[in-house]
């Protein structure tokens, strides 16, 4: 099963915040979903799950919108806002009372429970648990229905660093298994670790709807950092055939030329090199690369108003 958007739109009064939107979330990978703050990421994952109208386009899972779904948590497990559990409930009651309104087995909920990590506190109240206890639950109720579509927003949150790579483990087992995984995340360098495919939007639109290596290797600035006991030496010589600014005391990064390009012009210069060092790319590079512009309005568009 896919998660299908076309030509999705949605417009506050004036504010379009989903614009035409087109992509697809496809089994056995985990998609990230990215974008500045504002460019329309949460509207478009209520309106997947049916929790906002769309002004035009479609949203379908597995061929049929949310609201059509016969039994619509076992087609899409969903961690929308970790807060929205009763909190005089226990974990355990919350997930019963789920599953006994989706007509699902009473057994899943011990097994949802030792999938997330809760077991121990299953008896006790959700309104004294932590952000992260939270977030576990959260994703207990996700995965009730053992649905073949999983939509996660800012699933990291609140989490420790353990429950950070435990939630990484998850998410790459759930692809495994042949479930299209949606997750939106602003931790770059957690997303890079976990996604297979992403799609970027800004203002409403989309940017890219690609492999990670590949968004990465298209996107990003490449960057070598030079240290020598000379940088103004190696500024002057570099300056014509490259784009130079310094870092620190004695070191330059250089954009325009590799770094086998760097050492023959300090050769040739009889310029002293300590350090000749490419920058690796990262999806955090190469995503506030893309979104510079998107961000840049945004911020006219603040200050401007
Ligand atoms: P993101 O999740 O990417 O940060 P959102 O989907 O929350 O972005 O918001 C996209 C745009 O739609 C923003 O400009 C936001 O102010 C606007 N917006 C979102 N929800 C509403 C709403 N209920 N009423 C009016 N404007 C909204």
């Amino acid at each position: 099963m896919m998660i299908e958007v076309r030509g999705l739109t949605k417009r506050y009064g004036r504010v379009v915040a989903v614009d035409d939107l087109s992509f697809a979330v496809r089994p056995g990978e985990v998609t990230g979903f990215l974008g500045p703050n504002g460019a329309g990421k949460s509207t478009t994952l209520r309106m997947i799950l049916g929790l906002d109208a769309a002004s035009s386009g479609t949203a379908t899972v597995g061929g049929r919108p949310y609201s059509a779904q016969p039994a619509p948590l076992r087609a899409v497990g969903a961690l929308l806002d970790a807060g929205a559990v009763l909190p005089g409930r226990t974990a355990r009651h919350h997930l019963l009372a789920l599953a006994a309104c989706n007509g699902i087995p009473g057994g899943r909920v011990a097994e949802v429970l030792a999938e997330v990590g809760l077991e121990s506190v299953a008896r006790r109240r959700a309104g004294t648990f932590s952000l992260g206890m939270r977030q576990r639950l959260g994703i207990a109720a996700a995965l009730l229905g053992d649905p073949p579509v999983l939509v996660f927003d800012e699933p990291l949150n609140g989490l420790d660093p353990e429950g950070i790579v435990w939630i990484r483990g998850l998410m790459r087992r759930m692809a495994a298994e042949g479930r299209a995984v949606l997750m939106s995340s602003h931790l770059m360098s957690e997303m890079e670790l976990t996604a297979d495919h992403l799609i970027v939007i800004g203002r409403g639109r989309l940017i890219a709807d690609t492999a990670m290596a590949a968004f990465i290797d298209a996107h990003s600035t490449r960057e070598v950092l030079v240290r020598g006991p000379r940088p103004e030496s190696l500024r002057r010589m570099l300056a014509p055939a490259a784009e130079v600014r310094a870092d620190g005391a004695d070191g330059l990064v250089v954009t325009g030329l590799d770094a086998a390009g760097i050492g023959a012009l300090a050769a040739a210069g009889g310029v002293e090199l300590h350090e000749l060092t490419p920058r690796q790319p990262s999806l955090e590079r190469a995503f506030m690369d893309l979104t510079r512009d998107a961000r840049e309005y945004h911020t006219e568009k603040e200050t401007g108003s």
